[in-house]
């Protein structure tokens, strides 16, 4: 017998999700302890039922069709601050089902630095190493220093140190190889304790305009500033704005060999480019979709694109996770046509049995 509220059956996914779309899931389970947590995996076996790790559904399509499955939705929120006087570091513990803007807000408060550009990002701690969450001059990555993992097919629990989490661009070993394999029982961060924040990206350092003489500003109006700059590009969830009603961005951007990149140059000098890893540059997703004919606001039936960020692809209302598909297909099919270039969604697929590739279809 379950605790009351450890398992629903049969869960509109629209209502887990910041798309609003999908159908229903067979079960939703939500346990907080390592207990509860076996409990629902013994009966997910018994019952043959493939499990899919759930946040808070804020980079996530799920299917019209629903889930047959059951999703593990983590609800451990426990944090533990090591403080470790004279290193300069502090080691932080967040359990995976701890709101994760709750997390930066609370270390910001604490005056521990590296996570303040990442203020305002939907979703949960257990989800942050999966796509290496970034934003604003900072990746998860500078901090995670390790990640607990529940081992599904073996039922341990194992340590992944940073090194072995093959961190990348809006990447790791979670997203790729490891996929399916791990549920992330809680991450720890390794915190400067000297509150310098972290003031490298251009909206950033343009809102500050600090002159060679003037003092940092202090995390929290680093914070706020990230918030401010956020909330103006609806990346900020809120219930009563339907142009955040997305899964952020819905491309990330396209990394070519610089080979390409001067190609493209020559025919396109206006594109941004910038170095990225060495021998290859980064091409900018936004920039790509508005130069193929998409603006902000455009509208496909009840799907959209964000009035106030081209990369967010938005749900305007009773849209169907096909409606998005379509809207995706065709910006990417656009792009690529008009650039050569192949846009990669970021975003999760939750219910479909093929996988991007062949849902965008061309
Ligand atoms: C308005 C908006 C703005 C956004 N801005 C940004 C941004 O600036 N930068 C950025 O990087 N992202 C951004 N995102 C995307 C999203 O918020 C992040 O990817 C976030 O980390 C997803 O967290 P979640 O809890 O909602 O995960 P979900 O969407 O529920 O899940 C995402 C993936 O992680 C897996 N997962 C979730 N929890 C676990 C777990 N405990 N163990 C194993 N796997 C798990 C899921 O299976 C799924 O594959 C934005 C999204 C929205 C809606």
């Amino acid at each position: 017998m379950f605790r009351a509220g450890l398992l629903q059956e049969m869960v509109p996914l629209a209502g887990l999700t910041t798309l609003e779309v999908g159908g229903p899931a067979r079960y939703l389970a939500e346990p907080e302890t390592l207990e509860e947590l076996s409990e629902v995996l013994a009966m997910a076996r018994d019952q043959g039922l493939t499990t899919y790790p759930l946040g808070d559904g804020s980079n996530l399509l799920a299917s019209d069709e629903g889930f047959e499955g059951m999703l593990v939705r983590l609800a451990n929120r426990q944090v533990e601050i090591e403080r470790k006087t004279g290193s300069g570091h502090i080691r932080v513990r967040a359990g995976a089902g701890l709101d994760w803007d709750g997390l930066v807000e609370r270390t910001v408060r604490e005056g521990l630095a590296g996570l303040e550009c990442l203020s305002g990002i939907p979703g949960r701690v257990g989800a942050c190493p999966i796509q290496n969450i970034g934003a604003y001059g900072q990746e998860v990555s500078d901090t995670i220093q390790a990640v607990m993992v529940l081992d599904l097919d073996t039922g341990q629990m194992v340590h992944r140190s940073h090194q072995e989490c093959g961190f990348r661009y809006r990447s790791s070993h979670f997203k790729h190889a490891w996929r399916g394999r791990y549920l992330v029982w809680s991450v720890e961060f390794l915190l400067r304790s000297d509150g310098r924040p972290t003031l490298r990206y251009g909206d950033l350092t343009r809102h500050f305009d600090l002159g060679p003489q003037d003092p940092l500003p202090s995390l929290d109006a680093v914070r706020q500033a990230v918030l401010e700059v956020r909330r103006g590009k609806s990346m900020v969830r809120d219930p009563h704005n339907p142009n955040s009603r997305s899964a952020g961005s819905f491309f990330t951007n396209p990394l070519i060999p610089e080979e390409r990149a001067a190609q493209l140059l020559t025919s396109s000098p206006d594109m941004p480019v910038h170095p990225a890893i060495p021998g290859w540059c980064k091409l900018s997703a936004a920039w790509l979709i508005e130069n193929a004919g998409f603006c902000k606001g455009t509208i496909r039936g009840r799907a959209g694109l964000s009035e106030d960020h081209v990369l967010a692809l938005i749900n305007r209302g009773g849209a169907s996770s096909q409606e998005i598909l379509d809207l995706a297909g065709e910006i990417r099919r656009t792009v690529q046509a008009r650039f050569g270039v192949l846009l990669e969604p970021e975003p999760n697929l939750l219910g479909f049995n093929q996988p991007w590739e062949d849902l965008l279809g061309g």
